[in-house]
């Protein structure tokens, strides 16, 4: 264990996470994006009283309800995650905009222009 810090940079693999504050190798991603596909043609979200339908539904099983609520409560939490989903094949990139992962935590950050936009540091909050 060490106490080196290295503050989070776009030009390096291992810096300081800003999740979980250690000294970790990154794992940098390109993002590319398809067109929101549901009927009301804009982005998707389950909250309020569309959650409480859900967890009412029958129409999953347990371990799969449950999944879909802790997904849906890290959605309407704020915080902005990877997750499978269906597959998609697109060749739109979001040039300008790059995602890290931490490979001791798994959490990711959102970077814009080269400077981190998600998370947001404690001074931002
Ligand atoms: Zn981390």
């Amino acid at each position: 264990m060490t106490n080196q810090t290295n503050l989070p940079s776009f030009q390096s693999k291992n810096f300081t996470c800003p999740s979980c504050n250690e000294l970790s190798e990154q794992t940098w991603l390109n993002a590319y994006v398809s067109q929101v596909n549901n009927p009301a043609g804009v982005p998707l979200r389950i909250e309020g009283e569309g959650l409480e339908q859900l967890k009412q539904s029958a129409q999953f099983p347990p371990d799969v309800l449950e999944q879909k609520l802790a997904y849906w409560n890290k959605v309407n939490s704020g915080e902005v995650f990877l997750d499978r989903w269906a597959p998609v094949q697109s060749d739109i990139l979001v040039a300008g905009m790059e995602i890290s992962v931490c490979n001791s935590c798994s959490q990711m950050a959102v970077w814009l222009s080269g400077e981190i936009a998600y998370p947001k540091t404690a001074a931002e909050k």
